[in-house]
């Protein structure tokens, strides 16, 4: 059996047929029963140089007039313009016009084509290329869109085209305020009831630093957040410490389109880290801020970790003290657990001097335990009281967005390596698509792109 296929172009200018591609089958197996992913390539890829060929010519012939006195533009000469798509690269043929003489007395020339096409890549093609590189790493896209796509990727193209889009949405940002909060009490009792309370989560996480060829560049800091709220979906954001100007602009952008309003309750719950502690100031008048339960019992099971090995025979009465530090913490009761903990400290503080002594390591966690509580002091509250009005405690209970932005991303292996403005640019198409909001971006830059109107209906037989 021969099937051939046919593009046929039927419009007021101009109707033609001409064949496309020619499949042929003989014996039906499993793997003959239709298109294979082979000739659906071939197929699109063909389909795609007619199609744009035709809508070139058109544009062309349709463009080479004065806009004022009608008259012919006489051309200059060609230029290739390389066009890369979903469904291949294309080399079009983009024409110089000469200027109407009725414009001007000097001979100038232009060209319609790059006019119109300023970027070289089509939305699509970058949509797909940005989101799936914040998915995966750069050279895994390139490989996933060329299995599947007629095209030809290479993983720098991945990442510029990344780049691009990034630097496009950073460009969008608002500008930075120390101070977000807009109008008066008076004015917020006059908003519509306010949705179920949100709380964000806000966390300090490292990548390895890139330096060159400085295999011993280090790390640096990321701050991640996201927002939980009943019955929505949650929202992330985060930015690089030391490189991002507009931190607090990030925090404020994520809130509003989780749809705060000014007299919504809203909880913050930080992991205690020093960059950390100002960033949700000044963004509401309705908000409390709070360590995060969920860091404070992480770094006591470190503690208890170390103590097993260290305290030996003293396991027992160590375990107890830690314990009764835990249950004054939950209880808001600063005092006595700093109290606890610093007669802990006292009883190792023989072993501070000597590195080497399995206590010594026991001392230094337990010291700064001790300073941790200290400096977190004014956000721990009554945790036991909270949690029994329903009030978020602890963030837990969600996946932490230093797992869904940094580790899943940026640090899945001791090869990735990242310059700062690299995982900067990256942990923003990277919240962007989890969230939700990369195609939407898409759509206020290309309004046609995806259009609802644009679907193809089949032919009826
Ligand atoms: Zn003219």
């Amino acid at each position: 059996m021969k099937i051939k296929i046919q593009f046929i172009i039927d419009s007021e200018d101009q109707s033609s047929t001409e064949v496309i591609a020619c499949i042929e089958r003989e014996e039906l197996t499993a793997e003959t029963l239709g298109l294979t992913l082979q000739e659906a390539k071939t197929i699109t890829s063909e389909i795609q140089k007619k199609m744009i060929g035709h809508q070139i010519t058109d544009f062309v012939s349709h463009n080479r007039f004065c806009l004022c006195c009608g008259s012919t533009l006489s051309i200059k000469g060609y230029h290739p313009l390389v066009y890369r798509t979903l469904f291949g690269k294309i080399c079009l043929r983009s024409p110089r016009l000469f200027s109407c003489r009725c414009q001007s007395q000097q001979s100038s020339t232009f060209s319609p084509l790059v006019q119109l096409l300023t970027e070289h890549v089509s939305p699509e093609l970058s949509y797909l290329e940005s989101k799936w590189a914040s998915l995966m790493s750069y050279g895994l896209a390139a490989k996933l869109l060329k299995e599947v796509f007629p095209v030809e990727i290479y993983p720098s193209s991945v990442y510029r085209i990344t780049s691009k889009v990034a630097n496009r949405l950073e460009q969008e940002l608002g500008e930075e305020k120390a101070m977000f909060i807009k109008g008066c009490q008076r004015d917020w009792n006059q908003l519509p009831r306010p949705d179920t309370p949100i709380t964000v989560s806000l966390d300090g996480g490292y990548v390895h630093a890139r330096k060159g060829n400085n295999r011993k560049a280090g790390w640096f800091e990321v701050i991640v957040g996201k927002s939980l709220q009943e019955g929505h979906q949650p929202r992330r954001f985060g930015y690089v410490v030391n490189y991002d100007q507009k931190p607090k602009r990030r925090l404020y952008e994520m809130l509003e389109k989780q749809g705060l309003q000014l007299n919504q309750d809203i909880t913050f719950l930080t992991d205690g880290g020093d960059t950390v502690r100002g960033l949700p100031l000044y963004l509401s008048p309705r908000s409390e801020h709070i360590l995060d339960w969920f860091h404070v019992t992480m770094r006591m099971t470190v503690i208890k970790q170390i103590s097993k090995g260290a305290m030996g025979k003293d396991y027992a009465n160590f375990e107890k003290q830690l314990l009764r530090t835990k249950w004054f913490l939950w209880h808001g009761n600063i005092y006595q657990s700093l109290d606890i903990l610093e007669s802990l400290i006292m009883d190792l503080d023989l072993y501070s001097e000597n590195k080497a002594h399995k206590k010594y390591k026991l001392w230094r966690v337990v010291s700064e335990f001790y300073q941790y509580i200290q400096s977190n002091s004014h956000f721990i509250p009554n945790y036991g009281e909270r949690y029994r009005y329903g009030e978020s405690v602890s963030s837990a209970c969600a996946e932490s967005a230093v797992n869904e932005l940094i580790s899943k991303r940026m640090a899945k292996s001791q090869q990735m390596r990242w310059t700062q403005k690299g995982a900067h640019l990256l942990l923003q198409v990277r919240s962007k698509t989890l969230n939700g909001d990369l195609i939407k971006s898409f759509k206020q830059w290309y309004p046609k792109m995806d259009d609802a109107h644009n679907i193809p209906q089949p032919l009826a037989a």
